[in-house]
């Protein structure tokens, strides 16, 4: 029997080097460890190129469901660890082709360390020579259905036969802090993970409308954010209550204008919550076109109000495209349950698609909004949420 007793984490060709190569590593491993901390026998070890995990019993299909979650992971696999030497090389993919159903195989060696005294090519055909000799298999080297592959280190060789696509993107939380505006929808959970897939640590902040949005509105925001926050461990959720300026917002301006004027306080808001927690961007779920604030006119006049940058990741997906993603990282079943948001409650009959920044800061000078911004920050919760907390700790 093969013995697939180490994990070997690939991280690709990084393009930076030094001091950076090394941060990304170790945010890596930390981040790999964190990922796999239930599972507490298992055994780590970083090199330039390569992260090795050694398994004892633990049960492999739960490693791999969580590898796959880590960004910065290029690909990985389960290996059998030999020593570098010929036989024990060749015998242990001896025993893998032995013990497979499939027909065709190829063998795939990379020397990483070049004292080994044969060549690739030559390990390959000492290799292949004793499966074909031994077993039925036939060689087919542009579409094998067993590809074997060999990583000779100076020590240890690691040898598999399956290479398991990783999440790709930056370690979380490599490349800095952004706040992203998380509603109750598709779509910002889904930016959530798109900004953590570029290394970010993602912060959110909520918008709640109590009594207009319900404890299960604000439920169901927090569940959201527990699923994405396994990317990157934990989130910090800062809820702020919106009821009174959407209130005050309804009363000066009416429908059309409502929701641009909304969404201006809430850019105002986060930017001021940013700045707080050292978020050098805020994020959001807004897709060109999508609705009516996220006309072009809309979104430039929504961002007149904030110098901060804002990242949109999902500014030119189609809704299908977006939808597929929710789909693939669990929050949509989430994201489509029925429960009003601060947006839909008011539902404007008529919004503007292209609003203009004089109406809406003649709008905004009928009332004393910094006042309220102030008191909104004032009160605003900070709540952590975590995978371990679900739906049941927030619905
Ligand atoms: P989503 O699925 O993210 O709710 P949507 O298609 O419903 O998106 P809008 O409601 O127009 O779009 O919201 C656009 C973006 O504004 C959201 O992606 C989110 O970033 C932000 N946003 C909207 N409502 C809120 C809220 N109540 N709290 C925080 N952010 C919000
Ligand atoms: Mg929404």
């Amino acid at each position: 029997m093969v013995k697939y007793d180490t994990v070997l984490i690939r991280f690709g060709e990084l393009s930076t080097k030094g001091k950076n190569r090394k941060d990304f590593i170790n945010r890596l491993y930390g981040n790999v460890k964190y990922m796999l901390r239930d599972f507490e026998s298992l055994e780590y070890r970083k090199a330039y190129d390569r992260i090795y995990i050694k398994i004892h019993d633990e049960d492999p299909e739960a490693i791999r469901e969580k590898l796959k979650k880590v960004f910065g992971i290029s690909s990985f696999s389960f290996t059998e660890k030999v020593a570098s030497d010929l036989d024990a090389i060749s015998d242990t993919c001896y025993r893998i082709a032995a013990e497979t159903d499939k027909k065709t195989f190829k063998i795939i060696t990379k020397r990483h360390d070049k004292s080994f005294p044969m060549r690739s090519d030559d390990i390959n055909r000492a290799v292949a020579g004793r499966i074909l000799k031994n077993t039925d298999l036939k060689v087919d080297v542009h579409d094998p259905e067993l590809a074997i592959r060999i990583e000779v280190h100076r020590e240890d060789t690691y040898i598999t036969s399956e290479k398991i696509p990783g999440a790709g993107g930056y370690p979380a939380g490599i490349n800095g802090k952004v706040l992203l505006l998380l509603s109750g929808g598709i779509d910002s959970p889904v930016a959530a993970y798109e900004l953590m897939k570029r290394g970010l640590m993602v912060e959110a902040v909520h918008f709640a409308s109590p009594p207009y949005t319900s404890e299960a509105a604000r439920g169901k925001v927090l569940t959201l954010a527990s699923m994405v926050s396994e990317y990157q461990g934990h989130m910090h959720v800062h809820v702020i209550n919106f009821t009174d300026l959407q209130l005050q917002i309804y009363k000066t301006a009416g429908d059309p204008y409502a929701v641009t004027l909304m969404r201006r306080m809430m850019f105002r808001l986060a930017e001021r919550t940013a700045k707080q927690v050292g978020a050098l961007a805020l994020g959001t779920g807004e897709s060109i076109g999508q609705v009516a604030s996220q006309t072009l006119e809309s979104i430039a006049c929504i961002n007149d109000v904030v110098r901060i940058p804002v990242i949109r990741p999902l500014v030119c997906y189609d809704k299908v495209e977006i939808i597929d993603l929710a789909r693939k990282i669990g929050t949509y079943e989430t994201s489509i349950l029925p429960f009003e948001d601060c947006c839909t409650i008011f539902d404007p009959k008529n919004p503007v698609t292209k609003p203009s920044v004089e109406k809406s800061e003649y709008f905004e000078s009928q009332f004393d909004y910094e006042k309220m911004i102030e008191e909104a920050l004032a009160a605003s919760e900070d709540i952590v949420v975590s995978p371990e907390k679900n739906d049941e700790d927030f619905l």
